[in-house]
């Protein structure tokens, strides 16, 4: 007497943790057997087979650094880098990620979902289940609400598991660059609070760098963000040392990325750091 199970994926390429297997059975929605698809037919009465056209099959990945909020792409810019045009080249020439706040404030929600929709689609066609996403082409309240709305409504469409992260201190934006201290305490005292309020975002991001946030900028936010009870993130090390590693690990950042110019001084923090980056 054979037990019924939903389905039989059989002809697979490899499957992950399994080798040598080709075939798996399916039973209320989880994977019940795995082995060979003549073995399993003997045991299983399938409602349905799939083939998987010898086709890899393995959990969706887990993407941990998105940035899929933004209006219009920008990859004209890769031509200008490979003419030798480095970071600060690019975004005297108007790209940059400052480029990105000019279309994202333009743009419509309506226009945001659509594009989130079809980067978080586009992400799973290509095996990622789950990712973080981050806003911070707005600069503005207004236009960060806008984007981690996108980002939630677009992941839910594309069918997709999104955790948000709010990156407000992405960059300071053009009409605080006389006094970026006005933009520093306007993400303290009331964005962060109205992301907070909203519950669109738990986790809160900043980068640290020189043309972005320096490292009493950064304390600053990432003492707001902690008191108000967001996870942290942080993007640190990318061009210069200024400190953001030992001031993630200060304040338990969940993650710290980019790292191409972390100090000796830095890894040291993130080795002896109780957190796993
Ligand atoms: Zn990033």
């Amino acid at each position: 007497m054979k037990d019924n199970c939903q389905m039989i994926v059989h002809n697979a390429g490899g499957i992950w943790g399994h080798t040598g297997a080709e075939a798996l059975a399916i039973k209320a929605g989880k994977i019940c057997d795995v082995g060979f698809a003549d073995a399993l037919r003997d045991k299983w009465q399938a409602d349905t087979e799939l083939d998987a056209q010898g086709l890899l099959i393995t959990p969706g990945f887990v993407d941990a650094h998105t940035h899929p909020a933004f209006a219009t792409g920008r990859a004209e810019e890769f031509d200008w880098r490979a003419e030798g045009a480095d970071y600060l080249e690019i975004a005297k020439r108007g790209g940059g990620i400052l480029s990105s706040v000019a279309h994202v404030r333009d743009a419509s929600l309506d226009h945001m979902i659509a594009i989130c929709t079809l980067n978080f689609k586009r992400m799973l066609k290509h095996g990622t289940t789950t990712c973080e996403a981050k806003s911070g082409y707005g600069l503005s309240l207004e236009s960060e609400l806008k984007s981690l709305e996108a980002i939630k409504v677009g992941g839910e469409r594309a069918g997709i598991t999104v955790i948000p992260t709010f990156l407000g201190a992405h960059m300071i934006p053009s009409e605080h660059r006389d006094n970026p201290q006005v933009y520093v305490d306007l993400l303290c005292d009331e964005m962060l609070p109205a992301v907070k309020e909203q519950g669109i975002a738990k986790i809160a991001d900043i980068f640290i760098e020189d043309g972005a946030f320096d490292i009493v900028q950064a304390r600053q936010y990432c003492q707001a963000a902690v008191d108000l009870g967001f996870e942290l993130r942080v993007h640190a090390d990318q061009f210069n040392n200024l400190g953001g590693v030992e001031l993630a690990c200060e304040f338990g950042a969940q993650s710290v990325d980019h790292l191409e110019a972390l100090s000796d001084a830095g890894l040291e923090c993130l080795a002896m750091s109780d957190h796993t980056f």
